[in-house]
């Protein structure tokens, strides 16, 4: 019997042609622009697919698990996967998968890049340069903050928080900065403290040692807002914010109030609470750098992703134990079994 995978927006062409070697029909959704479907489009066409592959952060509607007793799996196209509600697909028997690894060093550098755009104020300057301001001496100079040692030698201190595949990558390219770093990492105490060069802090000792912060743990409901006005209130003044992570893991409100009032020096973000939308405010301010969410943004990485996903999703497909699951416990629930076998 033929079998359906939906894929609700514009895949990138070696996705596609991978898709094209699976046998299976192949639905793509999406406007023609690459706007993503509404949730009601999604729920519809969800109800005839034997395997869905979501773009990584577009919601997937529950009831587009629900109302598809057939379905076979989610192939998440991203690492996290706060999109998908995976303890309710774990109770209807079904398998999620994400992409893990491929994209590390690419979100790694972005980070990295954001942390020094917001500390040397780069956008600021080259938006100053190009709009014809700059008139020579004595025109702004946009003083930053030193990331390596500066003129007085200090070493800075880098505050990794998420010690997994991305913080690790963070870590490693500090090391040219000549960088001290701390880590916090509730589930990776150990990894933390057997890697040379890395200390472990609690999450409070490390806002108040840290001279970068850099976010690098999931979505979760214990992640939920684990940056709030308590945590703002820790930093040091002169202290810069880097999330690359999700935006709920920090609350904007208390952020964008934090900036406001020179709480904290700077924040540079490629994720929001409720993106597409910023809070009222964030876009006013002039100590951010403000990213569209394009932590694994190059052709490369968004291409091996797209391969990743599309293995997952052919796995699950045929009944196999995909290479990236999620929810490995699904397997041994006669709901996934009723649903391979139906
Ligand atoms: P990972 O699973 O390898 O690492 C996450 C780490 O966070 C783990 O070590 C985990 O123990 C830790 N963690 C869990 N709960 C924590 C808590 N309460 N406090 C501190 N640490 C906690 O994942 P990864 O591949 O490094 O990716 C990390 C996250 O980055 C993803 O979940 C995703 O949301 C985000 N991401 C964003 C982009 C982007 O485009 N901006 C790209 C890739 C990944």
């Amino acid at each position: 019997m033929l079998q359906r995978i939906l894929v609700p927006w514009a895949m990138p062409k070696i996705g596609r042609e991978a898709l094209s070697r699976s046998k299976a029909e192949v639905t793509f959704l999406h406007g023609p622009k690459g706007e993503l479907p509404d949730p009601k489009e999604m729920i519809r066409a969800a109800a005839k697919a034997d395997v869905l592959l979501p773009r990584g952060s577009q919601p997937v509607p529950r009831r587009a698990m629900i109302a598809n007793p057939y379905l076979r799996g989610i192939a998440n196209y991203g690492v996290g996967y706060d999109n998908i509600d995976v303890a309710l697909a774990t109770e209807l028997g079904i398998p999620v998968t994400n992409t893990p690894g491929v994209l590390t060093e690419t979100t790694a550098d972005l980070a990295w890049a954001l942390l020094m755009a917001t500390a040397r104020k780069i956008p600021q300057a080259h938006l100053y340069t190009i709009s014809g301001r700059w008139k020579g001496p004595g025109g702004k100079s946009f003083m930053g903050l030193d990331v390596g040692p500066g003129g007085s030698n200090q070493p800075k201190v880098l505050g990794i928080v998420g010690f997994g595949r991305i913080g690790r990558a963070v870590m490693r390219r500090s090391r040219g900065f000549r960088m001290k770093v701390i880590a916090y990492d509730p589930y990776a105490k150990e990894v933390i403290e057997k890697t040379r060069g890395v200390e472990y802090r609690q999450l409070e000792d490390l806002l108040r040692e840290s001279d970068f912060i850099s976010l690098h743990a999931p979505l979760t409901e214990q992640t939920h807002h684990l940056i709030g006005p308590k945590e703002l209130g820790l930093m040091k003044p002169t202290a810069i914010l880097i999330n690359t992570s999700r935006g709920p893991v920090v609350d904007e409100k208390a952020l964008v109030l934090a900036l406001k009032k020179g709480r904290i020096a700077g924040a540079g973000l490629d994720v929001y609470e409720r993106e597409p939308r910023l809070s009222p405010g964030l876009s006013k301010l002039e100590n951010v750098v403000l990213l569209p969410h394009i932590g694994s943004a190059t052709e490369d990485t968004r291409g091996q992703m797209a391969v990743v996903a599309v293995k997952n999703a052919i796995a699950m497909l045929r009944g196999k134990r995909p290479p990236n699951i999620v929810n490995p416990e699904v397997f041994a629930s006669s709901e996934y079994l009723r649903r391979v076998k139906g």
